[in-house]
Parts: C-alpha cells; structure tokens; sequence
C-alpha cells in the first residue's frame, strides 16, 4: 500500500497547493480520500484524473469535497474524449441527503452510500468507519490491505476513545489543526499534544499530522506531538509518500 499527500491544508489551500486529499495505492488501484480546493491540479502530479478507480469521502466540509464538482467534469470530458469507459464510483456518507445527491453524475460518475456500521470492500482496501467529534457528520476511515493499515482522522476533536479505532495502525494521519497550547475542542479540531496522545495510546508505528494551521511554526508541532508519542512524525506536505 502506498500513501501519497496531495493536500494537507485545513480550511482553504495556500499557494500552488491543495486542502485535504490522499492517493492510496495497492497493486494499481488509485483511491482518492477526500478531494479539497486544489486536490485535483495536485492529483495530476501523480496520475490522470481518468486513472482514478474511486474517491472515498469523510464529511462534506468544502475543504474535503470542494473539487468534486471539477472532478465530474474532468470525468465528462474524459468520456467524450474515449480516454475512459470507467464509470467512477464516490463513497459518501448518508448524513446530509443534499450533499450526497451532488455527488451522483450518472453516467460516468455514480455514488455510493456507505454504512458506517459495516466494513465496505472498495478495490483491495478494506474500508471501516468511526464517527469523529466534529461540527458537521464526519467519520474516520481505516484502509486494510494485505495486513497493512492506514487510519486517517478526517477531522475531529480529541476523543478518548479513538485510539482503539486507531489501534497498531502501520500508518496514523491525524488532524493537526492547532498548537499544544490551544484548545481545538470548540472549533471540531485537534492540537498536537492530542494528536502524539492518541498515536501513543493506538500504539501506531507511524503519525502523519496533517490538516494543518495557517499560523506558526509547523516544526514545532512535531516537537510538541513527540512529548506524548515517541515514533516517527511526519508533517504531511505535498508529494509526501509512504510505501507500507
Ligand atoms: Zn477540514
Ligand atoms: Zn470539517
């Protein structure tokens, strides 16, 4: 399995980068979590948008979806071009009917609703879901594969609990969205502290923080999340890949 960053920005995307989005990879199937403002002139860095096999989506935060829109069309024209017969599937949650209907563009781009209660096969992955403390419904998603695994946050507040849905994860991307000093709790976010918190109780091999701020010094939140976790931190940044 292999992990690119495309986006790693909360909110909005600055210059020449993108907000949330990740290219996972295994044996040639291009998965897409979450598709932010600029995912999808990133993306093209790594492959052809047509070369996508499904998009999996957390929450419907625009800062998670806001280039779907674009990604229909890049699919419509894709078709008309005979680049693709694919048919691209989007994985959505079934909390916010308005939103979900957006992503259905039949027939070259349809959408699925996925149960947060049961495991969902998409490709090789494995798929399971656990909803986050956050200001819209947003779930956290756990990809397996061939004995490896990636839990990625979304977004979220810290909870006590997430580190069993987090646990022995090869690879942990966590929402980074503040600094040790600051309380994410009213906004649906996290700090840094919270974040090596969980990572340290899961007992996850590797943390990725990700989602991050727009203020400070980005180092210094490694720093921080090192006092609670003492395994490899990453900061997500574009290009970033781990192969697991
Ligand atoms: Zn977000
Ligand atoms: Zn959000």
């Amino acid at each position: 399995m292999k992990l690119t960053v495309i986006g790693h920005w909360g909110a909005y995307p600055e210059a020449n980068e993108a907000t949330s989005c990740y290219l996972v990879e295994h044996n040639g199937f291009k998965l897409v979590v979450d598709c932010g403002s600029g995912a999808l002139s990133q993306l093209q860095n790594y492959c052809q948008l047509h070369e996508i096999d499904a998009v999996l989506l957390s929450h419907y935060h625009h800062d998670h979806i806001a280039d779907i829109g674009p990604l229909q069309y890049s699919w419509l024209i894709a078709h008309s071009l005979k680049n693709t017969e694919k048919v691209l599937p989007i994985y959505g949650h079934r909390y916010d009917q308005v939103e979900f209907e957006k992503l259905f563009k039949p027939p070259h781009v349809v959408s699925h609703m996925y149960d947060e209660q049961s495991q969902l096969q998409v490709g090789p992955f494995k798929v399971s879901f656990f909803e986050t403390d956050h200001k819209a419904t947003c779930f956290a998603i756990r990809l397996e594969v061939d004995g490896k695994v990636i839990v990625y946050t979304a977004d979220s507040s810290y909870m006590a609990n997430f580190h069993q849905f987090a646990k022995e994860a090869d690879l942990f991307i966590c929402e980074t969205s503040f600094y040790a000093h600051q309380d994410g709790k009213p906004y649906g976010h996290m700090n840094s502290i919270e974040a090596g918190t969980i990572a340290n109780d899961a007992s996850v091999k590797k943390l990725i923080l990700t989602h991050l701020p727009h203020f400070g010094d980005h180092q210094q939140l490694i720093t921080e999340a090192k006092t609670a976790f003492t395994g490899d931190v990453f900061l997500a940044q574009k290009g970033l890949t781990i192969e697991l």
